[in-house]
């Protein structure tokens, strides 16, 4: 068992081995690079764990302790931002109403009265006589150890056959109303806030596993995109790129067949963290290459800090094959001359969109199969 523990420490050993120091001021992405290096490296989903002692009841191991549990719709963005980018893919988990006001699911439930708003009431059955068709409270029955009709003095014998209870009625001990649809309220535990019920908020809790985008962000680091918006001109942000894609798949259903492809620049993690802030730079150099190689109809994204995806609308794979290829034989050189000496490796997959192939398979075939 010891060898069991060891081999798989070894394994975590091994894939951390791989990770590219990610250097940002964004608290956003240090936070997700985190997230999903755990995930890398444990090769495990990251799953929500039932807990108490959070606001939510449920805690995500690693991301959790990094927010204020008043402002957990920070973490919520967080993770529709990383399966917006097709970094993580999300599979249902919990369904939770949550107070309004500071993201708490610690909440009361509970029948107020309508007129005074106090939660101190009092249910009795109403009782239906059917031969005299009285309707009134139970008390009003009420005769020693029997039922019997005030109004037509006859007693009860069989409920569903003389007699029903049809409803419930409240009382307020405060007010003295008396009523049949008391307002349902959310007490929350933590900022004392009197939710209607309307006005919670519904928060899906997911589980999620990295996507091929995901174990290749994992290991470079996101793109600068993740917390804010700088684009590049001519590309795309990966948001747009995925929208893009599922888009093209189903059009090429009942049209002209369309080529996705990539270009992923690897750097083994010394190399990279030689180049320090030249590596930023390299990247703007070939993104500006790309733009130049490529049609003006052609879709760019820079997904993460090292992969480049396509799409070549109305056009055959062959064609985007060769033209990525070639702006991959032009990249090395290009890099060999200002870099000599420098070890690079540069993958190339292309794919047909002729709708066969959900997004996830065409991603897949296009960064999974890289390694
Ligand atoms: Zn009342
Ligand atoms: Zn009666
Ligand atoms: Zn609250």
């Amino acid at each position: 068992q010891i060898e069991a523990i060891i081999s798989r420490i070894d394994r975590i050993r091994l894939r951390q081995d791989q990770l590219v120091s990610v250097d940002s001021s964004s608290p956003d992405i240090r936070i997700l690079t985190k997230a999903m290096r755990f995930m890398f490296t444990r090769e495990t989903r990251l799953t929500p764990v039932v807990d108490h002692k959070s606001h939510i009841g449920y805690n995500f191991p690693v991301i959790s302790d990094h927010y204020d549990q008043t402002n957990l719709k920070e973490m919520f963005q967080l993770f529709e931002t990383a399966t917006e980018k097709e970094y993580f893919r999300s599979r249902f988990v919990d369904k939770l109403h949550v107070c309004s006001s500071c993201y708490s699911s610690f909440l009361n439930f509970r029948e107020t009265c309508p007129k005074c708003e106090s939660a101190d009431l009092v249910t009795e059955n109403l009782i239906h006589h059917f031969v005299c068709a009285y309707v009134g409270p139970e008390h009003d029955f009420l005769s020693g150890d029997y039922l019997v009709c005030p109004k037509c003095n006859r007693m009860l014998r069989h409920i569903g056959v003389d007699y029903d209870k049809p409803s419930l009625i409240y009382n307020c001990k405060n007010c003295s109303h008396v009523f049949q649809e008391p307002v349902m309220e959310a007490f929350c535990f933590v900022c004392k806030k009197n939710n209607s019920i309307d006005s919670l908020i519904d928060v899906p809790i997911y589980s999620y596993e990295l996507t091929p985008i995901g174990e290749e962000t994992a290991q470079n680091g996101p793109s600068r995109d993740v917390a804010e918006d700088v684009s590049i001109p001519g590309f795309i942000t990966a948001t747009t790129f995925n929208i893009f894609l599922k888009y093209e798949i189903e059009r090429a259903k009942t049209s002209k067949e369309s080529a996705a492809g990539s270009l992923v620049i690897r750097l083994s993690p010394r190399t990279r963290e030689n180049m320090g802030s030249n590596y930023n730079r390299m990247m703007l150099e070939i993104a500006d290459f790309v733009k130049n190689a490529t049609l003006s109809t052609d879709i760019l994204s820079l997904v993460n800090s090292n992969t480049f995806l396509f799409i070549s609308p109305e056009t055959n794979r062959e064609r985007l094959d060769g033209l990525i290829n070639q702006i991959k034989g032009s990249v090395i050189k290009l890099l060999e001359s200002s870099l000599p000496g420098i070890d690079i490796e540069i993958s190339v997959q292309t794919v047909t969109i002729d709708g066969s192939l959900p997004q996830n398979d065409v991603l897949t075939q296009l960064i999974g199969s890289g390694r």
